[in-house]
C-alpha cells in the first residue's frame, strides 16, 4: 500500500488551490446572487471544466484519483462552493457522459467549448415525481423523420438558467422499464426548450438552478447520447463520477473549515483562557479531524478504485455518505464553537453549514447510498 501523492499530483494541488483562491478577485470579493461568466471562464483557465476529459478535446486528461484531488484544492481554495459545484457538476455529469458515450462529432462539437468555458453543462434528470426513484421519469422521447420528439419537465436543473447544453434522460420505451431510458444532448436554443424562472435555495446559493419544459422538441437523432436504451446505465455513470470527485470538494472545504477553526479556537478567549484549551472544545475539534480524515481516505480509496476501473460501487457510495454526513456535522461544530460569530457570519461559517446540508440530497441522498452498501453487503 503506498500513500503518497506523485510530485506531478502535489504541484497541480498547490497550483490549484493558488488559482483558485483568486478566482473571485476576477471581479470582486462580494459573491454575486450567481457566479458570473468571468468566474466561469477563470475556472477554464485554471483548468477545473476539463480536468477528466481527454487533452485533445482541450482538458487535463487526468483519471478520477487526480481528479479528486484537483477538485480538493478547489474546494479548499475557492469559497464560493456554489461555483465549485456548479463546475463540477457541468463536468461530471454533462461533460463526462458526453465524452465516454458521444459519438466523435458529437465530441468535436461541444468539448473544446465546454472545457474552455464557452459553453456551460447542465444534468437534467430529475422530476417531480422521479427523485431518489430516477427511473420513474416520465419524460417522453418517441421517434420522428431522423430523431426524437421530447416532452417532459425536469424540475431541478442546476447550472439551467444559464446553460448553454443539457444531457436529458427521457423515456424511449415505456415498456423496457430501466432499459426504457436514453439520453439526449438538448441544445439551449432548440424550438420547444423552455427555461424556467430560477429559484432560491438554502445553500449552494450562487449555483442558478430552474426547471426547464420540453414542448415536443425535435432533437436530431446524431444528439442520442449512446444507444437507444443506453440512458440508465449513462446516468448511473456520470453519478459514480459525480459521487466520487465532486465530494472531494467538500474534503477541501472541511480542511480549509478545520484550520480557521483551529485558528479561532487559539485566539478566542472567555473565562481568560484561550476556548480552545477547554478540552471540551479541543476534542469537539479533534472530532472534526478525525471525521475530515475518515471521509478523506474513503474518498481517495473509491477514486482508485474507480481510476482503476475496478468495482467502485460499494467504495463510492461508503465516500459519498462518510464525505456528505462530515461536512455537515464539521460545519455544526465550527459554528458551535465560533458561537455567535459563527451564527453571524464571520469567517462563512454559517454559509459553510448551508452548503453543506445539501450534500446529502444530491447525487443520491444518504438513505441510498446505505440501501446501495446494504445490496452491496448482500442484504
Ligand atoms: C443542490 C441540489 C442540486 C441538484 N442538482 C440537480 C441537477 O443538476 N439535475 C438534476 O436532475 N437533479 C438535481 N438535483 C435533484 C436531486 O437529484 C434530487 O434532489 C435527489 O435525487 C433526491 O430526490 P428528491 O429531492 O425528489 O427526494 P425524494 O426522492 O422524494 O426523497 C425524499 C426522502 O425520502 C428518502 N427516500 C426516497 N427513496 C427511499 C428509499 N428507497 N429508501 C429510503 N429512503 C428513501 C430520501 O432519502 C429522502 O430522505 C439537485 C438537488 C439538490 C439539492
Amino acid at each position: 500500500m503506498h500513500f503518497a501523492w506523485t510530485q506531478e499530483q502535489n504541484q497541480l494541488y498547490q497550483r490549484i488551490l493558488q488559482a483558485s483562491q483568486e478566482i473571485l478577485h476576477e471581479e470582486s470579493k462580494d459573491l454575486p446572487r450567481w457566479w458570473t461568466r468571468a468566474h466561469w471562464e477563470a475556472c477554464a483557465r485554471i483548468g477545473l471544466l476539463g480536468l477528466s476529459i481527454a487533452e485533445r478535446y482541450g482538458g487535463q486528461g487526468y483519471d478520477a484519483l487526480t481528479t479528486s484531488y484537483a477538485v480538493e484544492a478547489f474546494g479548499r481554495g475557492c469559497v464560493d462552493m456554489g461555483l465549485v459545484f456548479s463546475a463540477s457538476a457541468h463536468l461530471f455529469s454533462c461533460c463526462m457522459p458526453l465524452a465516454e458515450y458521444g459519438s466523435a462529432d458529437l465530441k468535436e462539437r461541444w468539448l473544446p467549448g465546454l472545457c474552455a468555458g464557452s459553453y456551460i453543462g447542465a444534468n437534467a434528470s430529475t422530476e417531480k415525481e422521479a427523485g431518489s426513484d430516477i427511473f420513474a421519469l416520465k419524460t417522453q422521447a418517441w421517434r420522428e423523420a431522423n430523431g426524437y420528439i421530447l416532452r417532459g419537465v425536469k424540475s431541478y436543473v442546476s447550472n439551467g438558467p444559464l446553460a448553454d447544453l443539457f444531457l436529458v434522460y427521457a423515456r424511449t420505451n415505456p415498456a423496457h422499464g430501466y432499459l426504457g431510458i436514453t439520453a439526449f444532448l438538448v441544445e439551449r436554443e432548440t424550438p420547444g426548450l423552455l427555461i424556467g424562472e430560477s429559484f432560491e435555495k438554502l445553500g449552494l446559493t450562487s449555483t442558478p438552478v430552474c426547471q426547464i419544459l420540453l414542448d415536443e422538441c425535435y432533437i436530431p437523432v446524431h444528439n442520442r447520447l449512446g444507444q437507444e436504451g443506453q440512458g440508465a446505465l449513462i446516468f448511473k455513470r456520470s453519478m459514480q463520477w459525480e459521487r466520487a470527485c465532486l465530494f472531494a470538494a467538500y474534503v477541501g472545504q472541511m480542511e480549509r473549515q478545520l484550520e480557521q477553526t483551529i485558528s479561532y479556537a487559539q485566539k478566542r478567549s472567555q473565562f481568560g483562557t484561550p476556548i480552545g484549551k477547554k478540552q471540551v472544545i479541543a476534542h469537539r475539534i479533534a472530532n472534526m479531524k478525525l471525521r475530515l480524515e475518515s471521509a478523506r481516505f474513503l474518498l481517495y480509496h473509491a477514486c482508485w478504485l474507480f481510476s482503476q476501473q475496478k468495482d467502485a460501487t460499494q467504495a463510492i457510495a461508503l465516500s459519498k455518505l462518510a464525505v456528505s454526513e462530515a461536512a455537515i456535522q464539521n460545519s455544526l461544530d465550527a459554528l458551535q464553537i465560533y458561537g455567535s460569530a459563527g451564527v453571524s457570519g464571520e469567517d462563512g461559517i454559517e454559509r459553510m453549514v448551508r452548503d453543506a446540508l445539501p450534500a446529502t440530497i444530491f447525487s443520491g441522498t444518504s438513505e441510498i447510498q446505505r440501501e446501495i452498501i446494504a445490496k452491496e453487503l448482500g442484504l
